[in-house]
């Protein structure tokens, strides 16, 4: 088996390849120029197609014809018209084209499977986009790595650091497109990243918009007629000014460059088409007071991250700078003051993910059957059955090979080491052969092990033994937001129950049990509706994204689905983030199985307008309802997201007619963290009044459990069995459901008693006879009801309450009419 060895940082703005070869990282340069990286670039001109340099030189002059920064609209719906090829292109198609670019850098070598990163917070659609990009690529295997773990493992591995003890770092990624901030573990030999933040809407190329429209602007407009310039410029109406944007913007980037290492820098702009001649000079403190809002919203993720986890900076040992926003002064030396952690940066900010890419496709191996070793003599020459078992990750000096062999045999063995350090020579041979063989330090050490008959000729072979030493290697990767099923409420409203929970290490299985919520008629067209959604669990279900949707109707079924009947589902999320659904319907005998890796989603702007409009209104009327409780910090919290809200929303219905930035993925991305901002502040209240509810009831039930019956007895012991963890879960779907079963255990118990009969005529007694159908009957059931209750005669009185219930017109509803309502999905 062979490693997969070759590693691509796919990014917003640039991107790289490099190979692992024995311990070692090789990048692979860019032949133009000899650069590390190549620009996310791809331009169209005159039936050439340009990739890297000279397509982003293209971008000030021809900017129609260049594509940049599709990385963020990754999993989107988007496509680019290409004027030149007269066709659309989507991202997953312009990302190929540079992974293909890539592979032409290691010219000659025959790739077919790599190590692609993404940011830790790319979701399952934005992931499979990546993978997708990869396959078009002309890749046969694609494993997915999140970013700040590569840039861990560059970090520790090419640094040599010793570690000790348990650590924990903190990885800042300032890119070009997107802005990660992940909490790392650290100990002796592995990395394992606890939790993350990101927004895939921030970045490098956002400074240079704010430089164009709050430097370059106001600057041209001071010295030329120009009114609105801004404005003119995003605007679709008219294209020479949309050219001027571009030129504008490639030479903001330029100067924002030259600020990181010199205090003035200027820009010169000769625009004939709209006579603008002028040289502008700008300041690094004019830079600075307009990129203070963009580092701040970089540095509430990272102060929100701490606090959710219950840290203080003083908790994290050094802080990793990665990404080329990194370079500028000012964000290394706000992070440093506003932290007092150590901050990090004697790695290349832009090179680090490549080469940790690079180390951890050296130490995974390749899951391609590869064609050479079915047909190779090797397999066909071993004529007996050898099972070679190690450890492939080693921090020690030597390690184990174990050789079990199924029938006893008689020859010799004898294990090789590949650079020829090591060789056993001929050794006698027996049914189980134990070897402790000795690896090369900080590098991977590969083995052959050849087994003789007794005459000593060659029986077996195998040279795929790979043990690594030293380097460190990853605990896996956390899935990025929760994965929840929709199921249907009493309400009519659904809610999501978790399946796997945000940070839960991929690979993931998981099988949940369920309930059909209404009965759908064999050869009808009604339907049962599976649908898996990624997100916060605690939310609202519109806040997140459907990632696996199964409709099953009716026409499916040979028998009728009944409600109440057993649902049983399968769920797997591979570690390239494919998710498999199994739906069992055994009363039916119906099985259904499907794989998803959806990669793409819709962004429409009207339906982000209204997504925010449902959010501030439920903010509102939390607002409305808490006024009177006095309770000011929460009232404040609440108000601080309403302002939040209602700021973003403006910007949603003033975005209209904005078609070229970026915008609107922007607005999306705030939507959900403001969204879940909301959520967390009332999701506390509300757990509360859930557990206080819990505790209510069974203060109740613990009184009359002891006249239930012992079925019902078993049924309370049941239901509280699990009651610690579901208590402690923070979800308060899962705590109303338990209150519901309690809370029908209860009435079942009190109904079930006689004594209850009592409270109940007195109950029915003062109500207006008017409620009643016939009035005498009422007035002489009443007199006999007072007998039997001076008589103590219980059964009595039970008939009578039940033929006084019979009596009402309007008959009260029973609380568990849940149990009659119909669901819309079908699952509960
Ligand atoms: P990505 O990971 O998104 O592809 P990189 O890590 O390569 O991005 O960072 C690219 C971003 O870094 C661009 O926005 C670029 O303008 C910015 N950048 C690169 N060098 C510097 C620098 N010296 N000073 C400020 N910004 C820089
Ligand atoms: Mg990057």
């Amino acid at each position: 088996m062979k490693n997969i060895n070759i590693g691509i940082d796919l990014g917003t703005t640039n991107s790289g390849i490099a190979k692992y070869d024995n311990g070692k990282i090789s990048i692979y340069k860019n032949p133009v120029g000899f650069k590390d990286t190549i620009p996310s670039v791809v331009s169209f001109r005159k039936g050439r197609i340009q990739i890297g340099e000279k397509a982003r030189e293209h971008s000030a002059t021809n900017a129609e014809n260049v594509f940049s920064s599709f990385k963020r609209k990754m999993g989107s719906d988007e496509v680019y018209y290409i004027k030149d090829l007269d066709k659309n292109c989507s991202p997953i198609e312009l990302s190929s084209m540079v992974l293909n670019e890539l592979v032409n850098f290691a010219q000659g070598e025959s790739l077919k499977s790599a190590v692609i990163t993404i940011p830790a917070s790319f979701d399952t659609i934005q992931s499979n986009a990546t993978k997708k990009a990869g396959y078009q690529a002309g890749f046969e295997e694609i494993v997915l790595l999140q970013e700040p773990i590569a840039a861990c493992l560059a970090y520790s591995n090419s640094l040599n650091l010793e570690i000790t003890e348990d650590k924990k770092w903190l990885v800042y990624d300032f890119g070009g497109g997107t802005f990660d901030i992940a909490l790392i573990k650290i100990n002796e030999r592995e990395l394992k990243v606890f939790d993350h933040k990101g927004n895939n809407f921030l970045g490098g190329v956002d400074l240079d918009t704010l430089f164009v429209e709050k430097i370059i602007c106001p600057k041209i407009e001071k010295q030329t007629q120009e009114k609105n310039l801004w404005e003119k410029l995003i605007s679709k109406e008219n294209t020479d000014y949309n050219k001027l944007f571009f030129e504008l913007l490639f030479k903001a980037e330029e100067a924002k460059k030259e600020l990181s290492i010199k205090e003035t820098s200027s820009i010169e702009v000769d625009f004939d088409e709209l006579s603008i001649s002028l040289d502008l000079d700008i300041t690094r403190k004019e830079f600075e007071a307009i990129i203070k809002t963009k580092f701040e919203e970089s540095f509430h993720l990272v102060e929100k991250l701490i606090k959710d986890n219950l840290l203080t900076f003083s908790d994290i040992e050094r802080i990793i700078l990665v990404g080329g926003t990194t370079y500028i002064p000012y964000i290394r030396q706000q992070l440093q003051e506003r932290t007092q952690i150590q901050v990090e940066t004697s790695l290349d900010p832009t090179t680090a993910v490549i080469i940790g890419a690079a180390y951890y496709a050296g130490s995974k191996p390749s899951e391609l059957i590869e064609e050479e070793i079915v047909k190779t003599p090797q397999a066909e020459q071993n004529s007996i059955h050898a099972e070679t078992i190690y450890e492939p990750h080693s921090k020690d000096s030597e390690e184990l090979i174990v050789v079990l062999l199924t029938e006893s045999f008689d020859g010799y063995y004898r294990i090789i080491r590949a650079d020829g350090g090591f060789d056993t020579g001929l050794l006698k041979a027996s049914k189980k052969i134990a070897e402790f063989v000795p690896l090369l330090e900080k590098t991977s050490n590969q083995f052959t092990l050849f087994l003789y008959d007794s005459q000593q000729k060659q029986v077996f072979s195998n040279d795929s033994i790979q043990i690594t030493n030293g380097l460190y290697s990853i605990l896996g990767q956390p899935i990025p937001n929760d994965i929840c099923l929709e199921l249907d409420e009493e309400s009519g409203k659904s809610h999501m129950e978790i399946i796997f929970k945000k940070n839960d290490i991929l690979p993931l299985k998981k099988t949940i049990y369920k309930t059909c919520s209404k009965n759908i008629l064999k050869n009808s067209d009604q339907k049962l509706i599976i649908n898996v959604v990624e997100g916060n669990a605690g939310s609202m279900v519109g806040s997140n994204q459907s990632i696996g949707y199964i409709e099953i109707s009716g026409r499916d079924f040979d028998q009728d689905l009944v409600k109440g009947m057993d649902i049983e589902l399968n769920f797997k999320v591979s570690e390239s983030r494919d998710l498999s659904i199994d739906v069992y319907i055994s009363a039916l005998d119906l099985e259904i199985n499907e794989v998803f890796n959806p990669h793409q989603r819709m962004i429409s702007i009207d339906k982000l307008s209204s997504e925010i409009k449902n959010a501030l209104d439920a903010v509102t009327e939390e607002i409305r309802n808490e006024v009177q409780n006095e309770n000011y910090e929460y009232l404040a919290k609440l108000k601080r997201s309403e302002e939040s809200l209602s700021i973003l929303y403006n910007e949603a219905l003033e975005n209209k007619n904005d078609a070229i930035t970026d915008k609107k993925y922007q607005i999306d991305e705030l939507k959900k963290i403001y969204i879940q901002e909301f959520d967390d502040i009332i999701r506390h209240k509300h757990i509360l009044s859930e557990l206080d509810e819990y505790n209510k009831i069974k203060d109740s039930l613990s009184f009359y459990i002891e006249k239930g019956s012992p079925r019902q007895k078993e049924e309370y012991e049941k239901i509280i069995k699990n009651e610690k963890e579901i208590l402690q879960s923070n979800n308060k779907y899962l705590i109303r459901k338990k209150n519901k079963e309690l809370e029908s255990l209860l009435e079942n118990i009190y109904n079930n008693q006689d004594e209850s009969y009592i409270d109940y005529f007195y109950y029915l007694r003062f109500e207006d006879p008017s409620v009643f159908k016939d009035r005498s009957k009422h007035s002489k059931l009443m007199q006999l009801g007072e007998k039997a209750i001076d008589n103590s005669n219980l059964t009595e009185l039970k008939s009578i309450c039940h033929q006084l219930y019979n009596l009402l017109i309007v008959k009260p509803k029973r609380k568990d009419d849940f149990n009659t309502f119909d669901g819309n999905l079908g699952i509960k």
